[in-house]
């Protein structure tokens, strides 16, 4: 079926802008009122810092970090940390808007942020990368806090990274504070299938998304852009259900087997050669951009924002898009996918798994208990359907994409609460 919706108000390729005119188009569902709708797309809260780090050369690097907080009305901020050479600060609001978005949809008690530092983790040793989350956790003393701001994972980052945070935050705190930031190491107490959650409800969306479009994922193909942690996960969980991964992605090129792609080898290759896939032998090579227009039935975009855009929009093939990563369609690509019948599991539900398991670590740490694998995994399974169930109806009673489904779920929820707590 195709969606007619009414046209995005603003998209210049600002991450920022792009987040905003769903939202607008939200708002307009919804008649919120204008009021609200200020305090909503506004963030509550904007952190800059200067970040000077000693490098393995002796000379000193001064890095730019950023924390923004778009919303506590639902709870705490959460929100990962990004280490990267393209973040930026709209990037991050936008990011962090995301952020308030997918809490909402999901319900877990928390609001949205987002953190990020502008460098080149590929290039930095692992001093400099402690030098330079110690400086950048100790610079938001104040911001983040067990209660207050919830620092994760993001690109660039992960477990190691977090426990240099916690251990840092609980120095300055003269005692270990482990609820702090979420997707710790499992000794640290990270929880149990936090590794693969934001995969595993990539995959649960695909599933609960092919069902209503009577795709049977036995005889389903799919295509995975990115082989970061989501990617890999999302690529070896449906690979296990039995849809056929024909092409996989990362930063070196693609790579693409008409019998499908053997995902663990694929992992265990890219282990084995420095974390990339470049030479993987059970593939041939194809263009990055190609990846994005195979005839599959499942595109699974799991890298970076903006890949699908109005430019290639009009040429892609797959029936179902379930995205991995965060704002990877532009908004004027959602048109024209929507004339084009194909469905979006958009971001804010899609890879909604991984803060949800990101709760679950922070209710773990604050009980000061452990759930096993499979308890985390049930759960997260249960909230990842019930949110998609969710999003599915509001798109029938709106009669609107699931994008804009999830945006009215969460716009819903966020403007009531704010309308129930009050303001002054
Ligand atoms: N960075 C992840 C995201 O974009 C996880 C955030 C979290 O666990 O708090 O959803």
């Amino acid at each position: 079926m195709a969606y007619i919706e009414p046209a995005p108000i603003k998209d210049k390729g600002n991450p920022f802008e792009s987040m905003m005119s769903r939202f607008n188009i939200a708002a307009q569902h919804l008649g919120l009122s204008e009021q609200v709708y200020n305090v909503l797309k506004t963030p509550s809260k904007q952190v800059i810092v200067s970040l000077p780090v000693t490098m393995d050369n002796g000379s000193i690097r001064v890095f730019e970090g950023y924390r923004i907080i778009h919303s506590n009305i639902l709870g705490p901020s959460k929100g990962g940390v990004r280490f990267d050479l393209d973040v930026n600060i709209d990037e991050v609001k936008a990011l962090a808007a995301w952020m308030t978005w997918k809490c909402a949809v999901v319900d877990i008690p928390f609001g949205g942020a987002k953190g990020g530092i502008t460098c080149n983790p590929r290039e930095m040793s692992a001093g400099e990368m402690e030098r330079l989350t110690r400086a950048y956790t100790l610079a938001m003393n104040g911001v983040f806090g067990e209660d207050r701001d919830i620092p994760a994972p993001d690109m660039g980052t992960g477990p190691r990274e977090m426990a240099w945070m916690m251990d840092q935050y609980s120095r300055a705190q003269g005692t270990t504070v482990n609820s702090v930031v979420t997707g710790k190491p499992v000794v640290l107490g990270g929880s149990l299938g936090r590794e693969e959650a934001t995969g595993r409800g990539v995959m649960i969306s695909a599933m609960a998304a092919m069902e209503k479009l009577q795709i049977n994922p036995f005889n389903a193909t799919c295509a995975v852009q990115g082989f970061g942690n989501v990617g890999s996960w999302a690529a070896r969980l449906l690979q296990e259900r039995g849809t056929k991964v024909l092409a996989i992605s990362d930063i070196s090129g693609a790579y693409y087997n008409e019998e499908g792609v053997d995902i663990s080898k694929a992992i265990e290759f890219r282990k084995e050669n420095g974390g990339s896939l470049e030479g993987f032998p059970g593939a041939e090579s194809i263009s990055s951009e190609e990846i994005l227009l195979l005839d599959v039935d499942v595109l699974v975009p799991a890298a970076v924002e903006d890949v699908i855009t109005e430019d290639n929009a009009k040429d892609i093939k797959a029936k179902l898009i379930v995205e991995g990563a965060n704002g990877p369609t532009s908004s004027k690509a959602d048109a024209i996918l929507n004339e084009k019948g194909i469905w979006s599991v958009p971001d804010i539900l899609a890879n909604a798994g991984g803060v949800t398991v990101s709760y679950f670590e922070w209710v773990q740490n604050r009980l000061g208990y452990k759930w096993t694998k499979d308890r985390v995994n049930r759960r997260s399974d249960r909230i990842m359907k019930t949110a998609f169930d969710r999003v599915y109806k509001t798109s029938q009673k709106y009669n609107t994409s699931l994008r804009i489904a999830a945006y009215i779920v969460a716009i819903d929820k966020v403007s009531k609460t704010y309308e129930y707590r009050g303001g002054y």
